[in-house]
């Protein structure tokens, strides 16, 4: 079969590999130049935290140690209060489990380079699709000035939340699309090593909480942390000045401000607009036997749950596992949709609720307690009580699975708290009664 993939991304050269294993003719068409040999690679976020579906998926090409060697363990959240004084809350106190800190460049060059590798895989570098006839397996390209044609029995689009392909697909009968921008933003900043260290402890994510913002840090391997500032539009907006934005951080992120340095702070601040946030969900995944979406073409989300790249990579482990069986290439497809789809929809829902999760829940005592609940009652049951930010991030438990498991753990506490409650009341109610025998 001869495969297009559109989009040299995260999930896209990870698709090209499983094509290519499986003994297909890919051609791997990709917008931008070879990240490999770019001077300067623009784009979102520097690092991604990597967990147990990417670590899968990497793992069953083969590249999973080779990525791990150069990540950064993150075992739990680093909470900084507007003190500047910090608490842990580590993510797997039973089992250790951790999130890795990746670079998204290092990331991809692991994934490219493997692709090079394969005789089997061709890489177009340049090429921005412009236009598809999904029906025939028709596709226009652009490089500089040049149009190009190209055709395919397949065409799958990794092309990311703006996605080409998709745009294609929406127009056919019965596929289901929405998206939804949120009200907030974010910037991008950077705490430099120092004296060739990191300025922070270095194996967590470290988090700012203020409740409708936040920020956010995670350690790159140039002992840096990559900085990330959440917050609604019209609070960027506010700050117009370089007085305006040291007021703003001296107030909220005090602690910060000597890290990223006051210079840097307004260099990085002011270089570029504050960027959009989008969630898309969709259905089906794919057209006929012609066509597929994969990654944050089918599924994009806000990136508060650190599962964009890590569901995308698992849509490749999911596909690859169909694609195995005996099954025709469109009942694969149909399959791919029907198997994946609410997962996709359950995990753009909750990178939503994480935010307001990790933004503002975070500072709460109720929080800390429903963890430490959740962390004994693990330690007790490992099989049965898996906390839900577990089974997301340390799992490959089907994101519908873990939503279910933690909705079934809630009305369980709950009653368990009512039966408690109740108890103590008619102890109580008793011990009145046989003291009021007594003394009468
Ligand atoms: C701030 C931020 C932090 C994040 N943190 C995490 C995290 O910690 N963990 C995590 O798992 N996820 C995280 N994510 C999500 C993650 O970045 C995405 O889910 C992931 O990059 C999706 O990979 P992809 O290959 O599907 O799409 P993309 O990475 O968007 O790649 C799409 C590729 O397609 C190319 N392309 C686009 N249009 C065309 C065209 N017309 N023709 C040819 N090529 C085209 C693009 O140039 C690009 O190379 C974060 C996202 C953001 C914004």
């Amino acid at each position: 079969m001869k495969v297009a993939i559109i989009g040299a991304g995260l999930v896209g050269s990870l698709a090209a590999l499983n094509f290519a294993r499986m003994g297909n003719e890919v051609h791997l068409y990709e917008y931008r130049e070879d990240i490999r040999t770019a001077e300067l690679v623009q784009g979102r976020s520097i690092n991604l935290a990597l967990s147990q579906r990417g670590r899968k998926a990497l793992a069953a090409v083969g590249l999973e140690q080779q990525v791990l060697a150069t990540a950064i363990p993150m075992q739990g959240r680093m909470l900084h209060d507007v003190r500047g004084r910090t608490s842990v809350v580590l993510y797997d106190p039973c089992t250790k489990q951790c999130l890795y800190s990746v670079g998204r460049k290092q990331l991809n060059e692991v994934l490219l380079n493997a692709c090079e590798k394969l005789p089997n895989i061709s890489c177009h570098f340049n090429h921005k699709l412009t236009s598809a006839d999904i029906r025939e397996g028709v596709m226009q390209f652009k490089r500089a000035e040049e149009h190009i044609t190209a055709s395919a029995d397949l065409i799958v689009g990794c092309d990311g939340a703006f996605s080409k392909v998709r745009q294609h697909m929406v127009k056919a009968a019965g596929f289901n699309y929405s998206q939804q921008y949120i009200e907030h933003g974010y910037v991008e900043l950077c705490i430099p090593a120092k004296s060739g260290e990191f300025q922070m402890p270095p194996n967590y994510l470290h988090i700012w909480p203020r409740d409708t913002f936040m920020m956010i840090a995670l350690p790159n391997q140039d002992k840096s942390f990559t900085v990330t500032l959440f917050m609604p539009f019209k609070n960027f907006a506010a700050i117009k000045t370089p007085e305006q934005l040291l007021e703003f951080f001296n107030k909220f992120y005090a602690d910060a401000v000597p890290l990223i340095g006051e210079e840097r702070l307004v260099q990085d601040f002011f270089k570029l607009k504050p960027q959009y946030l989008l969630s898309v969900k969709c259905q089906p995944y794919h057209f006929s036997d012609k066509a597929l979406i994969l990654g944050d073409a089918a599924h994009a989300m806000v990136p508060y749950y650190g599962q964009g790249m890590n569901a995308g990579m698992e849509d490749v482990t999911l596909l690859t596992s169909l694609l195995n069986k005996p099954l025709k290439l469109q009942e694969v497809l149909e399959q791919f949709s029907e198997m994946r789809w609410q997962d996709a929809h359950t995990i753009c829902d909750l990178a939503l609720y994480n935010y307001v999760e990790m933004r503002d829940l975070t500072k709460r005592w109720s929080f800390r307690c429903r963890k430490w609940l959740d962390t004994l009652l693990f330690r007790l049951f490992p099989i049965f009580w898996v906390p839900l930010y577990n089974s997301v991030s340390f799992t490959s438990m089907p994101y519908s699975k873990c939503i279910a498991n933690r909705n079934w753990q809630d009305r369980f506490l709950k009653r368990s708290f009512a039966g408690a409650l109740l108890a103590g009341l008619a102890a109580y109610l008793g011990a009145l009664y046989f003291r009021g025998l007594h003394a009468s």
